[in-house]
């Protein structure tokens, strides 16, 4: 079997570790991989590049992706598919692995539904909002860039007893907000599955000053609006007199090297996705649920949204007071 491997959308830390995981399994059940350079992009035109055992050396602890990612509108067409599927059957590609967020995944899905291509998702995504996995690769470092900037916000904030807004990546999704909230000690969390409660936010901040508390940081997630801690900063201003300092950490969040966690996460997944086309999965996503591998159909994974930990959220709001 001959496996073409690709990223698509978002670059993540750790996509480089499950494309060295993917190649090295492959080799292991001797099959051969193709990189798709550029995701879609790369599929239309047919730009490939041959991995072996050695291309993939060295690449474990880097961030991005060496065989880089790209958004395609072409690809969102049925006949553009079709052109790309015919590219892959000439390069002799018999099966493909994904590594991306959902969009990336519907794409696949619809060369597997149209085509009969079979295809293996990976969820790489800092976002962590794919369902039928607990984390996706790249969530944790993100989690991780974001809190070491707040370490040291947090030194400046309380050295000027000021309120710090801290903005971190996240349209759709509160994950990355959430976990960098609970773990940098923030007063408030605001993330795009809520309505922002900002009465309740400016009430915690009155209350808490007068117990003596001098200084705060609150979290939010960018959602549709990047920018958006700019209108609380404004909002408690209004109420409180309070004059809050923004800080947007914006894509210091997407690169960097990979965590622990997610190279482990990374390799396990890679590993698992060439396991599945092994054994005649085609349509199949590989995900991780307690602490255990899993496969789930890639249907299921882009229809469904993963749901907020309300016990997360209620942990957030009893500590920060
Ligand atoms: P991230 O979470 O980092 O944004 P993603 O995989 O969700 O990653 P998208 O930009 O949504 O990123 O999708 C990547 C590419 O997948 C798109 O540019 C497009 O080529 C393809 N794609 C997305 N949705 C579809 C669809 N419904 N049908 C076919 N292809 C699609």
């Amino acid at each position: 079997m001959k496996l073409g491997v690709f990223t698509s959308g978002g670059d993540a830390p750790g996509m480089n570790a499950a494309i060295r995981a993917v190649v090295r399994s492959a080799y292991h059940h001797k099959y051969g991989v193709v990189a798709i350079l550029s995701g879609y992009e790369g599929m239309l035109k047919g730009d490939y590049m041959p991995l072996d055992l050695r291309s993939v050396a060295n690449l474990i602890h880097r961030g991005g992706t060496f065989i880089k990612t790209a958004r395609s509108q072409d690809f969102l067409q049925a006949a553009r598919r079709k052109d790309a599927f015919d590219k892959l059957k000439q390069e002799g590609i018999d099966a493909l692995i994904c590594i991306g967020g959902d969009g990336s995944f519907k794409g696949a899905l619809a060369l597997h539904e149209e085509q009969g291509m079979p295809v293996i998702g990976i969820p790489g995504t800092i976002d962590n909002d794919i369902y039928g996995t607990d984390h996706t690769i790249g969530f944790d470092t993100a989690v991780n860039t974001a809190l070491e900037a707040i370490d040291r916000i947090r030194d400046t904030a309380n050295s000027h007893s000021r309120l710090f807004i801290v903005e971190v990546m996240g349209r759709n999704s509160g994950y990355i907000a959430m976990d960098v909230g609970i773990a940098g000690g923030a007063q408030d969390i605001f993330i795009p599955e809520e309505a922002n409660n900002i009465d309740a936010c400016i009430q915690s901040l009155k209350d808490s000053r007068s117990r003596g508390k001098q200084y705060s940081i609150l979290v939010s997630a960018e959602g549709q609006k990047p920018g958006r801690a700019y209108d609380l900063c404004e909002a408690i201003k209004k109420n409180t007199g309070i004059d809050a300092k923004v800080c947007i950490l914006g894509h210091i969040q997407r690169g960097g090297s990979p965590s622990a966690r997610d190279r482990v996460l990374a390799s396990a997944m890679g590993a698992y996705a060439v396991d599945a086309l092994s054994k005649g999965y085609q349509h199949h996503m590989a995900g991780v649920q307690n602490g255990q591998m899993t496969l789930i159909d890639l249907k299921e994974a882009i229809s469904k949204r993963p749901r907020m930990r309300q016990d997360k959220l209620q942990l957030a709001r009893i500590l920060s007071v």
